[in-house]
């Protein structure tokens, strides 16, 4: 039994809940169980506390037996990135800056979360800060890809993503603010949906660069996806940027794109995000689910978007401006670490500098550094100001394809999982994986990755939808589709996984 409610979707698991043939307790156990078992090998998670997740299915399994009306997601479990403040559980954002601190409050998004009664599982391992696309920049250790414990699990992400491949979770919380929910998920082959920005509070998520950070959902299916982004989303007065609009309707696209029939649907393919850079077979799986969607009744026809070619370069000077203001409250005194100088007298200052020294890692002071730089007197117009124009301009080739369709097209990710290590002395091959992902981000659209078949070395491709602000329901729909297609070629693809830790 318990080997099957890991495999067993959000969905599904929510019927077994509602009818009583499970309890909340059972499911949860079941899922601690192979966090025990396998988790040891992928390092999904940086923390587990199996009595607290137990004590919140147990508060679910009671409510339910009291008669209270549930959400229908009560007592399924979840993992939540770990730049997702939780009141009492240690959050870190993969930092040593953080080790040992203890937030005091929840995010908005955790209160949901609780309010629903889906139990949390952990805190998911990531990037420090969010910055990567492989988790290998974690302060606590990389996560392994469960598709082949030798390669990323993509990131910043990774954890999210690998717990859901490894069946640790059904579901999970991740955040893109450049693709880090839609690049873990294609290369672990997952479902992950960038919201449109504002559409999920950032109230309580360690911000990376305010503009562009986007709390989301991931799951192992469409379906699951919506379900979870109808709990998290909704208007918060809590943060500035919340859209006030209701979180609904997503489920139901789902549903529909599920029969697999998009009649009239109007599909744009991004003629800048394909060619040179793209793995080959991600090229030929992309071509093929294009004719799917041409054969489902979609109207597909190519569009350009000219500016998204210098999207990755106006976004490596928009987020680093951003971070080295956001990272500039880790400063020895208010949170988590606190390094005195070795020697010396011992001055506000120098305690500042030891304790920045030592937490942050590489990739974050060099993002610092860059960050810093681009607005200093003298370089800001040519630099945060270019690319603000660039970002513009960006916006303005969304405006100009969704006029024509409904939807936008490309590869998620350029290529699938690579080597651990292996693009690790390299930033600006690491900063390549995101370049199909992060046009989204600087517009403020939303996006989802489905999977999309696998390589040749049977490693998981995924392909991504882009859609209007605030039409996030034709992700789901669309989405959906992609699934039902993909799945009457080619299977279940998680069932294909190599069981490195059956
Ligand atoms: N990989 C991108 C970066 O390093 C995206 C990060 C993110 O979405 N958090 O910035």
């Amino acid at each position: 039994m318990s080997a099957n409610l890991t495999r067993t979707t959000a969905a599904d698991l929510a019927a077994l809940l509602s009818t009583g043939d499970v309890s909340a307790v059972e499911v949860a156990q079941a899922h601690l169980d192979r966090i025990a078992e396998v988790d040891g090998d992928v390092h999904a998670f940086l923390h587990v506390d199996a009595a607290d997740t137990l004590a919140q299915a147990r508060a679910v399994d009671d409510a339910r037996a009291a008669g209270t009306d549930l959400h229908e997601l009560a007592g399924v479990p979840i993992a939540v990135k770990d730049v997702v403040v939780t009141r009492g559980t240690p959050t870190t954002a993969g930092s040593r800056m953080l080790e040992g601190w203890i937030p005091p409050y929840d995010a908005t998004l955790v209160e949901k979360l609780r309010a629903a009664g889906l139990p949390m599982l952990g805190k998911t391992n990531m990037d420090e800060f969010a910055m990567g696309s492989s988790t290998e920049h974690s302060g606590y250790g990389p996560t392994r890809n469960p598709w082949d414990l030798t390669r990323i699990p993509g990131g910043s992400g990774g954890g999210s993503a690998a717990a859901l491949a490894a069946f640790e979770a059904p579901l999970s919380i991740g955040t893109d603010t450049g693709g880090s929910i839609r690049q873990p998920a294609a290369v672990t082959g997952t479902v992950g949906v960038k919201p449109t920005y504002g559409s999920v509070s950032r109230y309580g998520l360690v911000a990376l660069a305010s503009s562009l950070d986007q709390a989301g959902p991931c799951a192992r299916t469409v379906l699951d996806a919506a379900l979870l982004h109808e709990v998290i989303g909704g208007h918060d007065p809590r943060d500035s940027t919340s859209l006030p609009q209701p979180a609904t309707g997503y489920a139901d696209a789902a549903r529909l794109g599920a029969s697999g029939d998009l009649t009239g649907v109007r599909v744009g393919v991004v003629k800048e995000l394909a060619g040179e850079g793209y793995q080959r077979e991600v090229s030929e799986a992309f071509a093929r689910s294009v004719r799917e969607l041409e054969a489902a009744g979609a109207e597909v026809v190519e569009v350009s978007c000219p500016s998204f070619e210098a999207a990755l370069a106006a976004y490596y000077l928009i987020l680093p401006a951003e971070a080295s203001s956001n990272l500039a409250k880790f400063d020895g005194m208010r949170f988590g670490l606190r390094v005195e100088p070795s020697e010396g007298p011992v001055t506000a200052e120098r305690v500042m500098a030891a304790t920045r020294g030592q937490g942050f890692g590489a990739e974050v002071k060099r993002r610092i550094i860059l960050g810093t730089y681009a607005l200093s007197a003298g370089y800001y117009d040519a630099y945060y100001g270019s690319a603000q124009k660039v970002r513009t301009l960006i916006q303005r080739d969304f405006a100009a394809a969704y006029e024509q369709v409904d939807v936008l097209v490309s590869p998620t990710a350029p290529t699938t999982a690579f080597k651990l290590g292996e693009k690790l002395d390299d930033p600006l091959a690491m900063y390549l994986n995101d370049v199909a992902t992060i046009p989204a981000n600087l517009a403020g659209v939303p996006g989802i990755s489905v999977p999309n078949g696998l390589d040749d070395a049977g490693l998981p491709i995924g392909v991504q939808v882009l859609a209007p602000a605030r039409a996030d329901d034709r992700l789901y729909r669309v989405g959906a589709a992609i699934e039902h297609h993909v799945r009457s070629s080619q299977g279940d693809l998680l069932a294909r996984i190599p069981e490195v830790h059956r």
